[in-house]
């Protein structure tokens, strides 16, 4: 049995891993589970996996919550309680699927304990990549990626080696806007941006697959998890989700990893890695794929792309700057505040504005993310 520790457990991600613990009956233990404030979701998970702790965000949810479940579970709050259910050593795998920069420092915690990450939390690769892959080789914590890309990237590694990869081709399937014009971004309305064409997951992640910032993270995420040139890192537009992305070898051979576009494929895979189990999700029947499409992005049309490869470039503090703008910029979209068009426009004044040189660390990184919120909110009121 294998102990999981599921920060963000109701989330699309964390829903999608307590599917597979139930499915996989006898495989996995529930040691903690943690949610933001959907109180009424928590409570089901906890009367049916029996976590003994958990953990939300503010305090007025956990007493409404342990007035609800008396002393059946521990309820933590906070911040401090993220960090004290990530240090405490009684699991063996972190499932880490809180959304952004919230989901740092408990990974964080987890890797000093020498565990194995199941990352779906790009955004921690994307802020502190350089840091957390130090930390994860001074501990020896394996991190498994669970973004279906880099667990396909990763899948495609097995038994090859670093040198003999000329590049990687993060398949990206364009999202809802693949086809409509840029000058038409303007009066992109919420509800279409939510609409994407081939994954559900959770809001953050779908508009950035709207403008393609999920994508411009991904490579930040595959330039730290795999230790690649940006130069070999290539997007390819593949609008059917059906190959998850690629990896060619000098010698000319490309690997490839293909299956049905399912979550909990690669949380799975992360889970039971080098092993597999036997999975009753849906076949990849290729008789039933018409056809599978490559184009190139067009870093034109979706600015943010081209904002995250620059911000490799300019390196240090930048992707954190980048992460912050883009994650508050999302937060104004989904509000009303702002119009989609103005998405990248935001990420770039303030990468324009707030970027500096800065020796990298936790607290440097920290202090970056909240000077570009306000910096942010200061400016667009
Ligand atoms: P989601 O919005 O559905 O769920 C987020 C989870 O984090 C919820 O449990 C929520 O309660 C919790 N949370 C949110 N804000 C928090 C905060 N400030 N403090 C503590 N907890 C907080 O998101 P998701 O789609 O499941 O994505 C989770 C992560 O996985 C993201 O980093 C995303 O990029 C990545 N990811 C998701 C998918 C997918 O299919 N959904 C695919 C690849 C990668
Ligand atoms: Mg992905």
């Amino acid at each position: 049995m294998k102990r999981l520790l599921i920060l963000g457990s109701t989330g699309s991600i964390g829903k999608n891993t307590l599917k597979l613990v139930k499915e996989f009956n006898g495989e996995f233990e529930i040691a903690g589970l943690t949610a933001h404030s959907n109180i009424d979701l928590l409570q089901e998970q906890i009367e049916e996996f029996k976590p003994p702790t958990v953990v939300v965000s503010d305090r007025q949810n956990a007493k409404i919550l342990g007035d609800r479940i008396g002393e059946r579970c521990e309820i933590l709050y906070g911040e401090e309680g993220l960090l004290e259910i990530a240090k405490r050593n009684n699991y063996d795998i972190l499932l880490s699927a809180i959304v952004g920069f919230a989901g740092l420092k408990p990974t964080i915690e987890s890797i000093k304990l020498g565990k194995r990450i199941a990352l779906a939390n790009k955004e921690t690769l994307v802020v502190a990549g350089e840091l957390i892959i130090e930390l994860a080789k001074k501990f020896n914590s394996e991190i498994i990626p669970v973004d279906s890309e880099h667990s396909a990237i990763f899948q495609c590694l097995q038994g090859e080696s670093k040198k003999e990869i000329e590049k990687i081709i993060l398949t990206a399937s364009g999202g809802p806007f693949l086809n409509r014009d840029k000058t038409d971004f303007e009066s992109v309305t919420i509800e279409e941006a939510l609409n994407h064409p081939n994954w559900n997951m959770g809001n953050k992640i779908t508009i950035d697959s709207a403008t393609m910032m999920n994508k411009g993270l991904e490579v930040i995420e595959a330039y730290w998890l795999f230790g690649l040139k940006k130069e070999q890192i290539e997007v390819l537009i593949h609008p059917q989700s059906v190959i998850h992305s690629m990896v060619a070898f000098r010698d000319g051979s490309i690997k490839a990893q293909l299956s049905a576009p399912d979550m909990k494929l690669p949380i799975l895979y992360a889970l039971t890695y080098p092993n597999r189990l036997n999975y009753g999700g849906v076949k990849t029947d290729f008789k039933k794929i018409a056809q599978l499409t490559f184009f190139e992005p067009d870093f034109d049309k979706f600015v943010c792309l081209k904002l995250a490869y620059d911000a490799i470039d300019k390196g240090g503090i930048a992707p954190c700057i980048l992460n912050a703008a883009n994650e508050l910029a999302v937060d104004k979209f989904l509000s009303g505040e702002i119009k989609f068009s103005q998405i990248p426009v935001i990420i770039e004044d303030a990468l324009d504005n707030l970027y500096e040189d800065a020796e990298l660390s936790l607290e440097i990184i920290e202090s970056y993310d909240k000077k570009t919120r306000n910096y942010i909110n200061n400016r667009y009121k």
